[in-house]
């Protein structure tokens, strides 16, 4: 009864692993490694003309990077193969030709067409959109092979997926309609049909169609904004399936344990950029921050920093001081250049703001804050507050000209933490680029 579930995930290789595909490979991913079974990897290959072998190693280390490793595959083979539908083609002619003898096929030119008997109905319960027929007569005669040799796609899916064993067939709802044809291939080759649980469509947030006017649509654009396969899998997993509580952020190790097809809505899903920082940002919270630094270092690196004067665990030690800032590894990285280099800051600010009658006072500030010792940010704290008490001014008055000389910016973590971190020597030095340091 308890039959080991086998699903795959049959890419064509004419374009890089896109949104849709990613998260068909992620729920069928899912089930398999939920109910302990196999993930297979087939590349349906048919299309000689934009097929390309590039494409197949994207499409492959796309998944790699989403983190959804196959069991058997291309690359590294299994009991079933060849996973490369070109490589199959003598299968495929061998059931046609078994269809053509028994009469239930016939031949246009070099093209084997299966020929639609009438009065028929093909019914099947889907697991997510429920029990859907079609009557034989609606349908048109199913190419098997084409006149090029290659095998159509509705033949060469049903004749893989039964001589594979796949027992699950979990894709984008756009094969429904594909459906009743593959069902009576099977009916005619005399086939246990397998299950089938369609996805909901994927929307862009006008409700069309998912497409590159919405944004990236390709699974390496997210790697390469800055986003974390981990959120990039989360955010996948709520398209159309929810783990069962109001979550919405959770590990993969989550969502293995509790997928479950029959939790799959048949609502169109909304790709919500909104959303997936969300994910990204909670994410990112709880990497461990060496992980966190290779994450935002490539970043820094990008944008010229010399992230090479630095010790990895000052550079580290300076994300956690960020205390959750940053949706992305990229955006992190923008918010935290100040400890990794001066020269952003005097790049964006020219301290041209201090009022002039303010300077002096400012300067005897900072000079009682650089001989603060130990070097710690609570009693600079103390010392301003008790400066502004003393002189009647605002604490703000002092803060503020600090952070913008520090950082550059005007949001920022505690300044005196900042402060701190960055070291006696630098804030003078930071200090002293503005003027404001006693001569
Ligand atoms: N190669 C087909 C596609 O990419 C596979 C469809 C299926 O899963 O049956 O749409």
């Amino acid at each position: 009864m308890d039959k080991e579930v086998r699903v795959r995930f049959a890419p064509s290789p004419t374009g890089a692993l896109h949104i849709g595909g990613g998260h068909t490979a992620l729920f069928n991913w899912l089930w398999a490694r939920h109910t302990g079974g196999k993930f297979i990897l087939r590349i349906e290959d048919t299309d000689r003309e934009r097929s390309t072998k590039e494409y197949e190693e994207t499409i492959m280390s796309g998944m790699t990077w989403l983190g959804l490793d196959w069991d058997e595959g291309p690359d590294i083979g299994g009991p079933v193969g060849p996973y490369r539908q070109s490589e199959r083609l003598d299968i495929y002619r061998k059931y046609a030709e078994q269809l053509l003898e028994e009469g239930k096929a016939y031949m246009d030119g070099p093209a084997i067409i299966y020929k639609v008997p009438e009065g028929i109905t093909l019914a099947f319960d889907d697991i997510v959109y429920g029990h859907i027929e079609v009557k034989s007569e609606t349908l048109k005669d199913i190419v098997m092979i084409k006149s090029d040799g290659m095998p159509a796609y509705n033949y060469a899916v049903v004749i893989d997926d039964y001589t594979m064993g796949i027992n699950y067939v979990i894709r984008g709802e756009d094969h429904i309609s594909n459906t009743p044809k593959q069902l009576l291939l099977y009916k005619a080759l005399g086939w246990e049909p397998p299950q089938f649980a369609h996805l909901p469509m994927i929307l862009g947030k006008d409700k069309k169609k998912l497409s590159k006017r919405h944004g990236a649509t390709s699974v390496y654009e997210y790697r390469d904004m800055g986003y974390m396969p981990d959120s990039v899998f989360n955010f996948l997993a709520i398209l159309g399936w929810s783990i069962g509580d109001d979550r919405e952020v959770f590990s993969r190790e989550e969502a293995t344990k509790c997928f479950d097809l029959k939790r799959v809505n048949r609502r169109a899903a909304v790709f919500d950029m909104d959303k997936l920082n969300y994910i990204n940002q909670e994410h990112l919270k709880e990497l461990d921050p060496m992980v966190r630094l290779d994450m935002v270092e490539p970043f820094w690196k990008e944008a010229q920093l010399p992230v090479e004067e630095h010790t990895r665990e000052f550079l580290a030690g300076a994300l956690e001081l960020m205390g959750g800032r940053g949706r992305t590894a990229k955006e992190l990285a923008e918010y935290s250049d100040y400890f990794v280099s001066f020269e952003p800051v005097k790049a964006r600010y020219n301290g041209s703001d201090v009022p002039e009658e303010d300077k002096d006072m400012l300067r005897s500030f900072f000079g009682e804050l650089l001989k603060i010792d130990p070097w710690e940010a609570e009693p600079m704290e103390e010392l301003a507050r008790n400066w502004a008490a003393e002189k009647d001014v605002k604490m703000k008055k002092l803060a503020m000209p600090l952070r913008w000389a520090l950082t550059g910016v005007k949001v920022s973590p505690g300044i005196f933490e900042v402060a701190e971190y960055l070291g006696r020597d630098e804030v003078r030095q930071r200090l002293a680029h503005y003027g404001l340091v006693e001569a």
